[in-house]
């Protein structure tokens, strides 16, 4: 069925606490956790419980998770204390995209006006 459990995917073993991460933010549809990688001061992932392949995936499959997923980056923002940032979804390898499960980077902390990412 859509947005099944993925036995290889890394995101899927976090949703079920299995995995290698320190969990913040958690609700029934979502789970945010620090990245491993920070790319800026505040570096957030907020993921659906749901496995789809990407963004627009879940976004044509789930669109009410698709929102709580965007509400939820905010409020993580809202929980760094931070007003200006940037949410990247990245879709595809080209991209960046290296975990095959939909979320979003939640980025700040530092001026981002001059950089892409
Ligand atoms: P993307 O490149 O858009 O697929 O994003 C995947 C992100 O997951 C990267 O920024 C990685 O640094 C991050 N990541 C990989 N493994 C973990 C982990 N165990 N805990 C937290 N973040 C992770
Ligand atoms: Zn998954």
């Amino acid at each position: 069925m859509a947005g099944e459990p993925q036995p290889d995917c890394l995101f899927c073993k976090i949703v079920a606490g299995g995995g290698p991460a320190t969990l913040g933010r958690k609700t029934e549809r979502t789970v945010a956790f620090r990245d491993i990688a920070p790319k800026a001061p505040t570096h957030v992932l907020v993921i659906p419980h749901v496995h789809y392949p990407n963004a627009a995936a879940l976004a044509a499959a789930e669109p009410e998770i698709a929102g709580e997923l965007l509400a939820e980056a905010g409020r993580v923002a809202e929980d760094e204390g931070i007003q200006d940032y940037r949410l990247i979804f990245n879709t595809g390898a080209g991209a960046g995209q290296t975990i095959f499960h939909a979320h979003v980077h939640v980025l700040g902390g530092v001026p981002m006006n001059e950089r892409m990412v």
